[in-house]
């Protein structure tokens, strides 16, 4: 059986880190198995999700290198969900109701204050003509809800124990009784449909195998096979993996902006950087980051992520950023500054690589080579630049002629170690930091050198 996996995102909001989750459980696991990848636009919500949204869903997932075989969006393709409603309506399994919320709240309290479990009544299957065209009369319209196999045959009136089974293939067996659930309304009263439907169609239909997704849906996992098995659809397997948090324990919400894929792009961040850090975090596998999509494959085992929260540091983002780059050979470097209008050459690159905590700092370091730098010269240094100056040694500039200098220098002025090499750095590079002075120096020139010194 050829594995084919989805991301089913809403395009209400950006993506962020936390998302990257499932689109990268999927894709990886597709990747692995030689399977295909759908991504999916969950866009019923017609007043939520937008095509600008959508757009930048594709080109978050772009950029981190997901590459889906297929992109569906679910708002064309309500002619599906109505011959699956319409097939479960005409056999008894998705009925109206005509509850308000109020009415359904004042009936749970009522359940639990009676201790029982506050579980839908399946009031609306007892409805008469009176009752319906009265509620009709008040300007109320059906919302509809599936009914659960989670009673006798013919007697939907006596909730019995119901056990749905499914191996996760993360967390394992799991069991739920659809006996303690309320019969999910997957039509709302303005017609509109919830995920729920939708979602099932859809995974039949494009023959999903593995819906692999967040913990927050193991608790709709019960009744979405109930509802597969009622289309007459085949079920598929499914995997619910722990869900990305911050440190203090806090979910990512998709409109918090600062950990959107596009925050981070902007940033300068790496892709790899993200995508190792979504994927390794809160399972067995250290967190380090991962040379491509085909390594990081090989690093994602379902078994071996925690039952527990996933936590994380943003600032793990940029650790593994620059660890990236500092390990990019020339050639992995100029297609990457390339393809971003950086500058990039051998001598720069080699001189400036260890200082570049992302790609973009080449540009930063460029300019204190070749830009406009204000030398930094204390009041008590002015004498020892001046020294300085009239012993810098001649052109052309090479890897010695740092070494040339400052061995002069030393013995001119009796200076040794931080106050000798300080003074000289921040008069030639103007910061009190940076790259080897020996690499940078013959980048920087002669006589720009000596402009610095004057
Ligand atoms: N659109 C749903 C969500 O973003 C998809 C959930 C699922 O994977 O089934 O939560």
């Amino acid at each position: 059986m050829s594995v084919t996996v989805r991301f089913a995102p809403s395009p209400t909001g950006r993506i962020h880190i936390g998302n990257v989750r499932p689109a990268l459980f999927n894709y990886l696991f597709a990747q692995k198995q030689g399977g295909n990848y759908v991504l999916r636009f969950d866009d019923t919500d017609k007043a939520r999700s937008t095509k600008e949204f959508a757009d930048s869903i594709e080109q978050d997932l772009a950029w981190l290198g997901i590459k889906p075989n297929r992109i569906e969006r679910q708002s064309e393709r309500f002619a599906l969900y109505d011959a699956a409603a319409d097939k479960l309506k005409a056999e008894g399994l998705l009925y109206a109701c005509y509850e308000t919320a109020d009415e359904l709240e004042r009936r749970r309290n009522r359940a639990r204050a009676l201790g029982k479990p506050p579980v839908y009544d399946r009031a609306g299957l007892k409805y008469t003509e009176e009752q319906i065209a009265k509620f009709k009369e008040e300007g109320r319209t059906a919302h509809w809800r599936f009914k659960l196999p989670n009673h006798p045959e013919g007697d939907p009136f006596t909730f019995q124990r119901t056990e749905v089974h499914w191996d996760d293939v993360i967390r394992g067996k799991q069991t739920v009784d659809l006996a303690s659930m309320s019969d999910p309304v997957l039509i709302r009263g303005d017609g509109s449909y919830l995920y729920t439907l939708p979602s099932i169609v859809d995974d039949a239909d494009m023959g999903i195998t593995h819906v692999i997704r967040g913990e927050d849906h193991v608790a709709n996992t019960g009744v979405q096979i109930a509802i597969f098995e009622a289309l007459g659809s085949k079920v598929p397997e499914f995997g619910h993996h722990n869900l990305l948090t911050t440190i203090d324990g806090e979910g990512l919400s998709k409109r918090s902006g600062a950990l959107s894929i596009a925050s981070l792009r902007e940033a300068g961040y790496e892709p790899m950087a993200v995508n190792s850090l979504a994927v390794l975090t809160g399972t067995s596998h250290a967190v380090e980051p991962a040379k491509d999509m085909q390594a990081l494959a090989e690093m994602l085992d379902f078994g071996g992520i925690s039952k527990s929260a996933a936590k994380f540091d943003p600032a793990e983002v940029g650790q593994l950023t620059a660890k990236i780059v500092h390990g990019l050979s020339f050639e992995e470097a100029k297609e990457r500054a390339d393809a971003l209008g950086l500058p990039i050459e051998p001598l720069l690159w080699a001189a400036v690589q260890e200082n570049c905590n992302t790609l973009a700092d080449i540009a930063v370091w460029e300019q204190v080579v070749r830009g406009n730098v204000t030398p930094l010269v204390g009041e008590d240094d002015k004498e020892f630049i001046e020294t300085a100056k009239g012993l810098l040694p001649a052109a052309p500039f090479d890897e010695t002629s740092w070494g040339t200098w400052t061995k002069a220098v030393k013995e001119a002025t009796g200076r040794k170690g931080k106050g000798l090499f300080m003074p000289l750095r921040k008069a030639v590079t103007g910061l009190d930091h940076g790259p080897d002075l020996k690499k940078l120096l013959p980048l920087i020139g002669h006589q720009n050198t000596l402009d610095r010194l004057s």
